[in-house]
Order: C-alpha cells, then structure tokens, then sequence
C-alpha cells in the first residue's frame, strides 16, 4: 500500500478498517484459492509418502523443462545464452551446472526481464517485496502458480499441525496495520475473506501485549503464525499473567525460531511450535514435521547450497523463472536423512543466516523486521540499518536515480512509524559491506551493553 493509501486507512474508524481488510482479502482469496485448491493440497499429502528416488524422477524431469523453458522463453536467459554462444560457449544449458548463480540486482534492475514471451504483467498478480534482504524486488505470478503455491501452503504449513485455512488463524507481519502513534487497542484487523485477525507486529509492547491475549480469545483464534519475536514477546506476556490460550499450533516464519524463543512459547501456551521457511521468490520453502525435522517442499524448488549459501531454483512458476537464484540465507542440507515421521521429503539443517538483529525502542518495545519500510518502491538500491542508541538509528543506503529530499522524507517517516521518535541520520554510501559471514545484514543493533540494561529497567 503506498502512503496516501495507508493514511486513509489509518484514519478509518476500526469497523471501518475490517472492512477494508476483509475487501483486501476477498481480493487475495480470489488469486489464490480455486476449484483445484482441494485436489491440489489432498495431491501435495500424497506425494509426503514419495520415495526418494520418485522425487529424483520427478525433480528432474521439471528441473530440465523448467531450464529449457528459461533458456528460450525468458528474455534475460536467452540473451545470456545468446551472448555466450557468440564467444563460442557450447556449454549445454539442460545441465543445471552450466548456469551462473543469479544475484538479486539483475532481478532488481530488470524485473520484467525475468517475465516469459507470452505472459502479460498486467495481467499477473503483482508482489512488490523486500525479500529477505531489504533490496526490493517486483514479482509477477499467474493464477495458477499461485495457487499451486497456496496449495503447499495449506498441505504443509496447516494440514501437518491439523489445522486448515477455513480455522480462525491470527498472524503477526510486518504490515502497518495501525498507525504506530495509536496508543489504544485494537492493534489489529478481521480479514473475514481468510478467517485472519492480522495483528501488528509494531504495537506488541509489554503494557500492550495483554490486550493481544485478550482478542486472540475473543476472537477464537485456532493456531498463529508469525515473526518467532512477535511470538516470544507474546508469550512473555502470558506467562507474566497467567494466561492460557486454546491454540493447537503456533507457526513461526520469515524470522528463524531460536532454541529460548521455541522453548518459551512452547510452555507458555501448551502446544506445539513449528518453524518454517519460505521465500516470496518462489525458490525454496521448508516446514517442520511433528518430529522437528524441517522438510523441504521438493515442488516449490531444487535447492542446493554454494558456500554455505541456499541457492534456488524455482520449479513452481515458469512465468517468471528464476535459475540458481541466491537467496541470503545460509543453510544446509542433510543428506540420506530419515526421518520418524516417515516422510522421505529431503531435509535441511537448521536455518542459519537471517539472523537480523532485534531493534530496541525507548518505550521498551522490541522490532524484529524493519525491512517492511522499504517495502513500497523507493529509489534505493539497497539498505541497512544500524541502530547506535536506543534513540538514534543510522541508515546506510545506496541511492538509486531520482532519489531526492522527498524519499529521504519518506525514510525517515516510515522508520518513526514503527521506532516512535528517534534520531535518524541518513548516510549515503556506494556499497553496503557484507559481514564476515558474506551475509549482507538488513539490520544491526550496535546499543552498548549499559543502554539496553537501562531500556530494559525503566520499563
Ligand atoms: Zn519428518
């Protein structure tokens, strides 16, 4: 949503802002929900009891389709392979081997040159993401892509934990639901289109955090999926008082669920925590059986790993393509694994990188993602930021053409949105080093020891 938009909807009286949500949801349901939705996720069950070799067969036989299809179909692979057949390169490109690994700038730079012959943006479902990286990326997806997607969703992220899509569900994002100067509940929205109470992420301080307990039950929630920070402040909170919820599941995603947060949510509500892993790239996605073991969906994407690094190559989309694209996230795979479950779906290793540090507000609160700001184009290439004190944040950013005073603006009134009034310098710079790991870091908390103690004691 830009920001007239997400104005007008803040103005809104609460009623009101349901309203708009639920509308906003009908709009989604439409795209990724469909006749097949049913067939499609009792297919994806089937396919869990696959052996390894099917999977083989299966991967392979897309993976080869899927590279030929790019290869002459898709603007920038064919000119790719175009120019390196000039210079004499006979290299096949049927062998997964022979394609270079894909950064997000050229995606970034040219989006549409991802999009294949024959396929119409505007007629696409548009996603405007800042991935998991905080550079932004424009995404085009079919109906059908999307609801294939959907479909694992539903298989593996509902039907594994016995719950399904048509449960009252609650969910922490990144989306600014409510505008951050509201002081009062509700800190949500009821999208009756996906049965979702979408609750902002933003607001979950420790005063607050009781009014949360309070809705997820009148509400009825069945299970909650969301960032594992936003899940772990929850939890705090109801430990401090006491509360129980009824909840068969609580789902973590887009943040990596750490040994003390899973720990934490687990005994405070009594059920079952599952981690999962998904990229809005299409490339890759994983989620943890009963047993712990995170299962890769070998549907969405063939994955492998380059220095450490989850590369992917999308299997689901062949709209818009991506081959051996680097994802950010460092992860590994366990070979011959065999899991209790009895799922022969392959297995990573825990999700290693990704792990942004949490920023710290001067009202006490926590921030796990602040990569939403960049969300909504902005001319900028890419983005880090960096929290000195408690009240002053440093953003590093590589300018893009057109950034001028009013996207500077635009920075600094989305950051305070989410932060409250602090300090904010904005710093130019040509290139954003990655740290040692060679993982670039969206966020980084430099407050020194004494400052976060003292934040943490005047609450
Ligand atoms: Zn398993």
């Amino acid at each position: 949503m830009n920001r007239i938009l997400l104005k007008m909807f803040h103005a809104l009286p609460s009623p009101a802002r349901n309203t708009v949500a639920t509308l906003r949801g009908l709009h989604l349901r439409r795209w990724r929900y469909g006749a097949d939705s049913d067939r499609l996720t009792a297919e994806a069950l089937e396919r869990d009891s696959w052996s390894p070799a099917q999977w083989r067969a299966w991967q392979q036989d897309r993976l080869a389709r899927m590279l030929h299809h790019a290869a002459t179909q898709v603007p920038y692979y064919r000119a790719q392979w175009e120019s390196r057949r000039r210079c004499g390169d006979r290299a096949s490109w049927e062998l997964l081997e022979n394609w270079p690994i894909l950064s997000k700038e050229p995606l970034r730079e040219n989006p549409r040159a991802f999009v294949a012959d024959g396929e119409d943006p505007r007629r696409l479902f548009h996603e405007h993401t800042s991935g998991t990286t905080g550079k932004s990326l424009d995404l085009w997806r079919r109906r059908d892509s999307l609801q294939a997607w959907y479909a694992l969703c539903e298989a593996r992220m509902r039907r594994w934990y016995g719950v399904s899509r048509n449960d009252r569900w609650g969910i922490f994002g990144g989306q600014l639901v409510t505008p951050r100067r509201q002081t009062q509940p509700p800190f949500w929205v009821w999208n009756a289109a996906l049965r979702q109470l979408y609750m902002s992420s933003y607001h979950l301080s420790p005063e607050m955090a009781q009014s949360y307990l309070r809705a997820i039950r009148r509400y009825q929630l069945t299970y909650l999926v969301g960032y594992s920070s936003s899940l772990y402040a929850l939890a705090c909170a109801a430990k401090t008082s006491g509360t129980k919820l009824d909840l068969k599941v609580i789902v973590t995603n887009a943040e990596p669920l750490l040994p003390w947060q899973r720990a934490e949510i687990e005994a405070a509500f009594e059920c079952p925590v599952r981690e999962t892993y998904g990229l809005a790239e299409y490339v890759a996605a994983a989620s943890e059986c009963e047993h712990g073991t995170l299962h890769v969906w070998p549907e969405a994407g063939y994955i492998e790993i380059s220095g450490g690094e989850i590369v992917g190559t999308g299997l689901l989309n062949p709209e818009m393509p991506l081959i051996r694209f680097a994802t950010g996230d460092r992860g590994s795979l366990i070979e011959n694994s065999v899991c209790p479950c009895g799922r022969d779906l392959p297995v990573l290793a825990a999700i290693e990188g990704r792990i942004d540090d949490l920023l710290h507000t001067p009202d006490g609160r926590t921030v796990g993602r602040l990569d939403p700001v960049f969300k909504t184009a902005l001319p900028v290439v890419e983005a880090q930021i960096i929290q000195e004190r408690i009240s002053v944040l440093r953003v590093r950013y590589v300018p893009a053409a057109g950034f001028d005073e009013r996207a500077a603006r635009s920075i600094r009134e989305r950051i305070r949105d989410r932060m409250g009034p602090v300090e904010i310098i904005l710093e130019p710079v040509e290139r954003i080093e990655r740290g040692a790991n060679g993982k670039f870091r969206a966020v980084i908390c430099r407050i020194p020891a004494e400052e976060r103690q003292r934040a943490a004691l005047s609450r």
